[in-house]
């Protein structure tokens, strides 16, 4: 059997499922990530540089000069400053790689300091922290306790760069020890693997858990136009049982064999292939004017930059809200604030300024209710005011979750696969680089960011309020066609 070089973030892929471990090792080329996961290699590092500040005395081991560069200096760091910290720690036992976030010089020995941007102990920590261990006690190293230092949501910031509090060390030694033991059989289990062919795994629940998996689209490979993940709900054992029967697309499954009335109006809507807009809907017409479309648009922080924060709270820093009144006449009112100063205040101030006294509030999920809700809670004093603007909200998902649904939606409601069925020239594509919330948030912070370039940043400006622009009349837009059931078309 070959031995195979493996490393934590390996043997962690194993874990999840040993297919992804041999594509990483073979078919690397076939990796496909989705739009977060740049944000959340940012955001472990924001973490990371935190928690290395407890720690004024540690001193970093680096990757420039390779992995065994690493280790070398790591033995160096061991032998001349035994009482130092270590962060990125690297020990090589059995032809396993580990980096250690922290290893703190304790009695006897050492702690391992493993740092999460999570707020709390997940599962999979515990295998992550037990294949460190067992390769460092390989390596000869006496570890000693094993902590999982991760986000205390509880946390406010202060300010002044002040984070003690931030992080909340959990204990998690004698689970992670225990667990040790069987890291030698993962080893041997995945390097016998590797030397096969590629294992025949069938998509499955592991394929988003612990992480989405970034083979997902090899893995799934030619479907057919309408494939049975499509259908809402839809468990896997519902799917196994279907293609067991030969049906792969929505539009083959008889009729009488599903039991969920959605799953059972999309396969009927699929089959007919055209979309269904229920009687009910026209409901929405009776609205009186004017009527209200808000949008916000927000940012979390695993490491809070603004005082009085805590980590991961939707703060929202832009919203825009177009203006429908009775003559048909429509307004645009729209907040962005790229001062890089917590901006949550100035955006109910401005909001309530310019939301009359009546009139619905439509909104696409109830996420605009959580944000009013919470930014209450911050500013008793505008409380009174944005209590009043939750109470005339008019959440419009819940609302085409009953009663609209078109093929082309391919089994979900979200407004950017909603509109193209019922205003095609309102494409989310026809936008820049800010298409979604993930990127909104990235444009943000490039914009808050003093180092970005003058022209870049007016550039991300325009294109951040044009995207939120875009959702709001799209609102405008679904609650007419709700009204009177006529797809739109441009206005120009
Ligand atoms: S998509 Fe699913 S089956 Fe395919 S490698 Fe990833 S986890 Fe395994």
């Amino acid at each position: 059997m070959t031995t195979h070089y493996l490393s934590k973030s390996k043997i962690m892929a194993g874990r999840q499922c040993e297919k992804r471990l041999w594509l990483a090792v073979y078919r690397s080329d076939l990796i496909e990530y989705g739009s977060d996961v740049e944000q959340r290699f940012a955001v472990g590092e924001d973490v990371n540089d935190v928690a290395r500040a407890q720690y004024p005395d540690g001193v970093l081991v680096t990757y420039d000069h390779g992995a065994m560069a690493a280790v070398e200096e790591t033995r160096r760091l061991l032998n001349e400053q035994p009482d130092t910290p270590i962060f990125e720690a690297t020990f090589k036992a059995h032809d396993v790689l580990v980096r250690v976030d922290i290893l703190k010089p304790c009695r006897e020995g050492f702690e391992l300091i493993e740092v999460k941007s999570s707020a709390s102990v997940k599962d999979y920590h515990y295998e992550d922290s037990a294949v460190q261990t067992w390769v460092l006690e390989c390596a000869g190293i006496p570890v000693k306790a094993i902590y999982l230092c991760h986000i205390n949501k509880h946390f406010m910031y202060p300010g002044n760069g002040d984070y003690r509090g931030l992080f909340h060390y959990e204990n998690i030694t004698e689970e992670v020890q225990e667990l040790s033991h069987a890291v030698p059989q993962w080893v041997h289990r995945y390097r016998e693997m590797l030397s096969g062919n590629e294992p025949e795994i069938e998509i499955g629940p592991q394929c988003t858990d612990p992480y989405p998996c970034p083979f997902i689209k090899y893995c799934r490979g030619e479907e057919t136009e309408y494939p049975l993940r499509h259908l809402p709900r839809i468990s896997h054992q519902l799917i196994d049982a279907l293609t067991a029967e030969g049906i792969e697309d929505i539009r083959d499954i008889p009729e009488g064999r599903l039991t969920n009335d959605k799953q059972e109006w999309v396969r009927r809507v699929t089959i007919a292939g055209e979309s269904e807009l229920r009687p009910e809907a026209a409901e929405v017409g009776e609205y009186g004017y004017p009527r209200y479309y808000l949008d916000f648009e927000t940012i979390q922080f695993a490491v809070p930059i603004w005082e009085g924060t805590s980590p991961y709270k939707q703060l929202p820093f832009q919203w825009s809200c177009h203006i429908e009144l009775a003559s048909g006449e429509l307004r645009h009112e729209e907040y962005l604030d790229t001062s890089g100063n917590s901006p949550m205040r100035a955006c109910a101030e401005s909001l309530i300024e310019i939301i009359g006294e009546e009139g619905p509030i439509f909104t696409y999920g109830h996420f605009e209710k959580g944000v009013l809700n919470a930014l209450a809670a911050r500013y008793p004093h505008l409380a009174d005011d944005l209590h009043k603007l939750t109470e005339r909200l008019v959440d419009l998902l819940p609302i085409m979750r009953r009663t609209y649904y078109h093929p082309d939606m391919l089994g979900s409601w979200s407004l950017k696969d909603v509109l193209p069925t019922i205003a095609p020239h309102l494409d989310y594509g026809s936008l820049g680089d800010v298409q979604d919330g993930n990127a909104a948030g990235t444009a943000y912070l490039q914009i808050i960011n003093p180092e970005t370039d003058p022209f870049e940043r007016q550039r991300l400006v325009s294109e951040l309020l044009a995207y939120c622009e875009h959702d709001t009349f799209a609102m405008v837009e679904l609650v007419k066609y709700l009204s009177n059931g006529v797809p739109t078309t441009p206005t120009t």
